[in-house]
């Protein structure tokens, strides 16, 4: 052998062991699992070619990683091997084949096909059917002791129930966290500010391996057997499958997914349903593990250095995948959102080829600490959205800061990012492309301008046949545009276009309202129509004076005047005034003379169709003084049924009496 091949072999394991010590002694793992086994795969690879470098030491031989000195050390009497892998139908075949040659079989194998639980795997030690120790898997041989620990998991029975429970039983299985208590705990550690875990599997093991079992306590854990290492003292059945529905019996729990399978053809059989479930499934799986369920034969077959001969898993796709962060795109929602997206040298992982994910927003780029080129690693479970879950600290490449833009990429204007809201927005509402259609849609919705036919649909039609950019368009439309348009027949257009130059005549509320600004809804719009009186003091008001308004607060005084503050929604404003859009001038509420001033209204009789009360209100709302008594200085009475003696009185008097229907329309008026 080559120096240079001696010096790579080395080099290999040297860097196997480092992600091993990070994974399964830190639980801190510093690479996805399918670049570990692609490592581990060359590295097998190299020692088959040149055996006489093979050692018994390599990562390819062992099991696991070093324990942690805090914990106690447990020597496990039977060892706590791994599992060999297939990845095809043909490697499981092989896997078979090897078997029954080492048996001599030719009949057709049987299998106890099961769920290849991603979590860490746990020994534990019943006497007399009570829990005395609970140990890691550590290095194969020595585990560490986490009794405490496993003994507040919640479905680990501290002591067993019904009959012939061996006297010293040891049941092996995985810890895991359930996919939904994770997604829990991570939602709630981001909320916290806390850090959450990359996957369940690191969930379950940081979990567990704590030193304090209070902490674990507080973790969702959940477990799940799988085999039986020492028995003393009892008798238990011959197959696989039995003795683990007998430790269901004694009240272990176990996976619904464990069954029985012929030969090659049942395993993939299995292994094709269980992929197919994997998304629906409580608990994160990676893979199915097919184990000859005689004991007999288990026993005949015995184990190579790391893992039985009579068990092997067939994974199933990664899930996890890395890959490097080229560059960080920033879209622009139909809200104005500014949604960081990033551009990822594409990756095949959970099934498809990913090469963009959503980065949400400013702060979860500062939560992952990302740079462009860093190596990060993709999370694609059950179906879900690729997510980037955490940078992977990078050696080689430069990495380069990511700069949230201050401009809008489509349209250039400010983008607002207000303290405290993790979206940050462009606030070229009127006139932003990536926010036209919600614009346009907006301005000539029932409650804002109200043109009457313009629809979803048709602003949508609209825009993409580019007649219309901006709400000003809206009014340079002519009937013969429309006409040719799908479902738009020359009547529709007729209306549609009056609509249009009826909507002309308006009211300044409902415009600031059509504008779109954030926040602001109908009632802060007439809020400030009526304390600014006319649209360019609006345009000009300065924060203190816009904070003095009811409804408006620090951060809708910040919109607005980011809004007004854009050269491209002033465009868009002067287009719409051009346009001919007005409204009746405002006068300041102690100039207005309102309309029943100085009038004293009787009310007097039923009144059949506004209750006495809130007609008393519109009155004075009007400027009305409403009396209870007739006199010579009323000048109205107005009469329901039945009205008496104030009706008599008025008639006396030659006060003018109103029917409830004149009152109304006067009201109206
Ligand atoms: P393994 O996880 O591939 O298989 C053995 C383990 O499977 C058992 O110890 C047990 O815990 C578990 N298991 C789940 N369900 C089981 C069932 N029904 N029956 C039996 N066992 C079941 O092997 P391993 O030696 O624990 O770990 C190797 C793997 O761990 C690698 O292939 C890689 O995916 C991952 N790893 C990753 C890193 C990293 O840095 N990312 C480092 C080391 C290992």
């Amino acid at each position: 052998m080559s120096q240079t091949t001696d010096t790579k072999i080395t080099l290999l394991r040297e860097k196997i062991q480092a992600y091993n010590h990070d994974y399964y002694t830190l639980d801190a793992p510093t690479v996805t699992d399918a670049e570990y086994d692609r490592q581990i795969k060359l590295l097998r690879e190299l020692e088959q070619q040149f055996p006489e470098h093979a050692r018994p030491d390599s990562p390819t031989q062992t099991v696991g990683g070093a324990v942690l000195d805090a914990f106690s050390k447990v020597q496990h009497e039977l060892p706590m091997l791994s599992l060999g892998n297939v990845y095809s139908a043909a490697e499981l075949d092989d896997f078979i084949e090897r078997i029954n040659k080492r048996l001599d079989n030719t009949a057709e194998l049987r299998f106890c096909v099961e769920p290849k639980l991603d979590g860490l795997a746990i020994s534990l030690i019943y006497e007399q059917g009570k829990l005395v120790l609970a140990a890691t898997r550590g290095d194969g041989t020595t585990g560490e002791d986490v009794t405490h620990n496993v003994k507040t998991i919640h479905n680990i029975p501290h002591q067993l129930q019904g009959d012939n429970i061996p006297a010293r039983l040891e049941v092996r299985g995985e810890v895991v966290m359930p996919i939904a208590d994770f997604e829990r705990f991570n939602q709630q550690a981001l909320a916290n500010d806390t850090k959450g875990f990359v996957n369940p599997r690191n969930a379950a093991a940081g979990s567990l391996r704590q030193l304090d079992s209070n902490m674990t306590a507080q973790r969702p854990l959940a477990f799940y057997s799988y085999g039986i290492g020492i028995i003393e003292q009892g008798d238990l059945a011959e197959s696989h499958f039995q003795r683990l529905q007998q430790l269901k019996v004694w009240g272990l729990p176990l996976t619904d997914e464990i069954r029985l399978e012929s030969g090659a053809e049942g395993c993939i059989a299995a292994y094709t349903q269980l992929l197919a479930e994997r998304a629906t499934l409580p608990y994160e799986i990676d893979g199915i593990v097919y184990k000859v369920d005689d004991i007999a034969l288990q026993e005949q077959l015995g184990f190579i250095s790391r893992a039985p001969r009579w068990a092997t898993a067939h994974k199933f796709p990664a899930q996890e995948e890395q890959t490097c962060l080229l560059d960080v795109e920033f879209q622009v929602g139909r809200t104005g959102a500014i949604t960081p997206v990033a551009i990822l040298e594409p990756v095949f992982v959970g099934g498809v080829t990913v090469s963009r994910a959503s980065l949400h927003n400013a702060d979860e780029i500062q939560r992952l600490g990302l740079e462009i080129g860093n190596t990060v690693i993709i999370r694609r479970a059950a179906d879900v959205i690729p997510q980037i879950v955490k940078a992977l600290p990078n050696a080689t490449i430069k990495s380069q800061t990511i700069v949230f833009p201050e401009h809008c990429p489509v349209c250039d204007s400010e983008i607002e990012r207000i303290e405290g809201e993790a979206i940050a927005r462009c606030t070229g509402g009127l006139y932003c492309a990536a926010q036209r259609k919600q614009a346009i849609k907006y301005f000539a919705s029932r409650k804002a301008m109200n043109i009457d036919g313009m629809g979803v649909k048709v602003v949508e039609q609209l825009v993409d046949e580019g007649l219309i950019n901006t709400p000003a368009d809206l009014f340079q439309l002519t009937a013969e545009q429309l006409i040719p348009l799908e479902r738009m027949a020359a009547k529709k257009a007729e209306n549609l276009i009056n609509a249009i130059q009826n909507c002309k005549q308006s009211t300044l509320a409902k415009f600031i309202l059509a504008l779109g600004i954030r926040e602001v809804g109908d009632a802060t719009a007439k809020n400030l129509a009526e304390h600014f009186l006319t649209l360019e003091a609006l345009q000009n008001a300065d924060t203190e004076s816009l904070e003095s308004i009811d409804d408006v607060g620090e951060i809708v005084a910040k919109h607005i005047g980011s809004f007004f503050r854009q050269k491209h929604n002033q465009e868009v404003i002067a287009a719409l005034l051009s346009a001919g859009i007005e409204w009746p001038e405002l006068m300041a509420k102690e100039q207005q003379v309102l309309p029943l001033a100085d009038k004293t209204f009787v009310l007097t009789g039923t009144l059949t169709k506004m209750p006495r009360n809130e007609a008393k209100q519109a009155l004075q709302a009007l400027g009305a003084k409403v009396s209870g008594s007739v006199s010579k200085k009323t000048d109205y009475v107005v009469a329901g049924a039945a009205a008496g003696s104030k009706l008599l009185k008025a008639q006396e008097l030659g006060i003018t009496v109103l029917t409830e229907d004149q009152m109304l329309e006067m009201l109206d008026h």
